[in-house]
């Protein structure tokens, strides 16, 4: 089997999966109980809130744990737009879970604004400063874009939105950008940013939100006042200390990674192809691969290389009856091309014979499916 749907989820690491048994099996107690062996593991979140925070140029006071980054956004949402007069500003390329959390507010009446992408699927500065005003309370920027693959300069990004309205909220959606590119939200000047254990090797059920520190963020869970009362619910401990341990294993595999340049090597081979066409040009993680095949089907295309041992993504936004996809719309792709999108996405530990193999695979299935089609 050849899994190359890593930005759905990545294979826990040995690191995170130790985490899980020792912290269920011996060091089970609970952090916030007041005895020596609960203190221990306390020390223990301290530590991983350091780690994180180091791999994201914070101080650990700064990291909050969460059940996921669809709770990080929905958190930085309902609880990050201080000034509820303001408008709201998201790109056109963010992740369903902030999609619909800014859908949401619109729901209850906020003034909602999408910026545009550019045709290569970047937010320019230009774009952003055609939508904010001096009255813009909260924008929410992805700094990796899931689809794509696509980076946005997060930290010029969000300097531009704040000399128009000083006192905005930025948020960002890093999920798929933490541990793959440079990432320091103290440099980039970013006031919230969301992460997520099982994208980097962790487990599922695990995320974080990066707090600016004297950010008066409201708590989004109310309960027992863990983690100084910010995020209340008995930490999953065990998650915690692995998505540290195999976050920081994942940064050191990314180095050697990034010299590989896996998916320029990969683009190479559908690059120019009649009736193909590679999603997204320009800055890019380098770990994920968006094709289109005009005129078919993904999900019929995934299918037919399922059957030959690859495991490929589709991306969001598609249901069984309408394959329309939101992101790839917005940059300007065809709907022919769109509705035969899938998506390849690696880890550092894809390596090349497998990611080429995979092409050949889905190159002879786009053929046939297309032979099969046209006759
Ligand atoms: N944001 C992005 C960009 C993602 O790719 C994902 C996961 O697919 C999420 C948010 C949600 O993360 P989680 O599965 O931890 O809720």
């Amino acid at each position: 089997m050849i899994y190359l749907d890593n930005a759905a989820t990545t294979k826990a690491s040995r690191a995170a999966v130790n985490c899980m048994i020792d912290y269920g099996e011996t060091a089970y107690f609970n952090p916030s109980a007041g005895y020596a062996q609960a203190l221990a593991v306390k020390k223990e979140l301290q530590n991983a809130a350091a780690i994180l925070a180091g791999l994201l140029g914070a101080n650990r006071e700064e990291i909050i744990f969460t059940s996921c980054a669809t709770e990080s956004n929905n958190w930085a949402f309902e609880c990050g737009l201080k000034n509820k007069k303001g408008n709201v500003v998201v790109s056109a390329m963010e992740h369903a879970s902030v999609y619909e959390s800014a859908m949401r507010l619109k729901s209850r009446g906020a003034d909602v604004r999408f910026i545009p992408l550019d045709k290569s699927g970047h937010v320019t500065e230009d774009a952003l400063l055609s939508v904010i005003d001096g009255n813009t309370a909260f924008v929410s920027i992805i700094h990796c874009s899931n689809e794509t693959g696509c980076v946005n300069d997060i930290g010029s990004l969000c300097a531009a939105a704040k000399a128009v309205s000083p006192k905005l909220v930025f948020h960002a959606d890093g999920v798929q950008a933490f541990c793959k590119i440079p990432t320091d939200v103290h440099a980039s000047g970013v006031d919230l940013y969301s992460v997520s254990a099982h994208k980097v090797g962790g487990y599922k059920g695990v995320g974080a939100l990066y707090v600016k520190k004297g950010f008066n963020m409201q708590p989004y869970m109310a309960g027992g006042g863990q983690q100084d009362g910010r995020r209340s619910g008995t930490e999953n401990v065990g998650g915690i200390v692995g998505f540290a341990a195999a976050a920081a294993e994942y940064k050191e595999k990314a180095r050697a990674f990034a010299v590989l340049g896996l998916r320029e090597r990969l683009a190479s081979k559908f690059a120019g192809l009649s009736g193909v066409k590679i999603n997204g040009d320009g800055a890019n993680s380098g770990y994920i691969l968006s094709l289109s095949f005009d005129g078919l089907r993904g999900e019929v295309l995934a299918n037919m290389v399922e059957q030959r041992g690859v495991l490929i993504g589709l991306g969001s936004a598609c249901s069984t009856h309408v394959r329309s996809n939101r992101v790839l719309s917005a940059m300007g792709v065809a709907d022919a091309y769109a509705a035969g999108s899938v998506r390849l996405s690696f880890s550092p530990d894809t390596t090349e014979e497998e990611a080429l193999d995979a092409a050949d695979i889905i190159l002879s299935a786009a053929k046939e499916l297309k032979e099969k089609i046209h006759g």
